[in-house]
């Protein structure tokens, strides 16, 4: 069934461990959206022009920017959107938004589902005494009991113990030097997809706060948005960090999958 989409931007980088800078993603990923270098279609062939396809919803405003309340505010502004009856891709932030996100979803769908890509598998159990780092919101979604699947793709820095998370809470991982174009990717049920732009190469995706060498190209990570098998609910593209963008490339990258989610999320297949 046809949604209308929400973009809606996450300003939020205080749960970052190493640099700051997500928090000023969101708009810039916005300009490249609309950038007239190129156009407003998808390469599936939707009019991302026309009415109905999507709205941007603006950015989440936070009265406070406790860590909790921050996480909470994000919580609830998403079950707002998902109540007014459209599909949500959000623009980070750091990953740290995606607790909230996704739990947000979760209370929404049933038996959801989560494609992750990133280069790393976020799950530590605490990191810096934060338990909303951006180091672990996969952890916390995991705890919740509501996730039915988690798929991880693109990670190649697991250490011991996100091993042992990983194991406890039944986490698939496919790391990266295992990856085979040809692996049929499918869920049953909805599904939510996280794209942290660090999943990407460092030579296709720069302007990262954590430069992992040996990862997904851009068109690698266009044909999963593309082609995976089940009914995407939601998504969220994250970590960009402006301040190591060159050009606006990284920013551009991101707009391109902004677009290409929008078009399968309005279609809600
Ligand atoms: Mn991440
Ligand atoms: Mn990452």
């Amino acid at each position: 069934m046809q949604k209308e989409v929400a973009l809606v931007g996450v300003p939020i980088d205080h749960n970052s461990s190493f640099l700051q800078g997500p928090a000023l993603a969101p708009n810039r990923i916005r300009e490249a959206i609309w950038r007239e270098s190129t156009n407003m279609w998808s390469e599936t062939g939707v009019d991302l022009s026309a009415a109905g396809v999507w709205t941007d919803a603006g950015d989440i405003q936070f009265g406070s920017m406790d860590r909790a309340a921050v996480s909470e505010a994000i919580r609830t502004h998403t079950k707002t959107l998902i109540g007014e009856g459209r599909r949500v891709l959000s623009l980070g932030g750091d990953h740290s938004v995606s607790y909230p996100l996704i739990d947000a979803h979760a209370q929404n769908y049933d038996g959801l589902n989560i494609l992750h890509i990133d280069a790393h598998a976020d799950l530590y159990e605490d990191f810096d005494d934060n338990p909303f780092s951006h180091a672990s919101p996969f952890a916390r979604l995991m705890e919740t009991g509501r996730i039915s699947r988690l798929l991880q793709l693109g990670i190649r820095t697991l250490n011991g113990h996100q091993r042992e998370v990983a194991a406890k809470h039944g986490v698939e991982i496919i790391g990266m030097k295992d990856w085979d174009d040809a692996t049929d990717i499918g869920f049953d049920g909805p599904v939510y997809m996280s794209i942290d732009l660090d999943g990407l190469d460092p030579a296709f995706a720069p302007g990262v706060s954590h430069h992992e060498p040996g990862g997904f190209s851009t068109r690698q990570v266009l044909n999963l948005i593309h082609n995976f098998k089940g009914a995407l609910v939601g998504a969220d593209i994250v970590e960009l960090n402006p301040h190591r963008d060159i050009n606006g490339m990284t920013a551009m990258v991101a707009a391109r999958f902004a677009k290409e989610i929008i078009a399968r999320l309005h279609k809600g297949a």
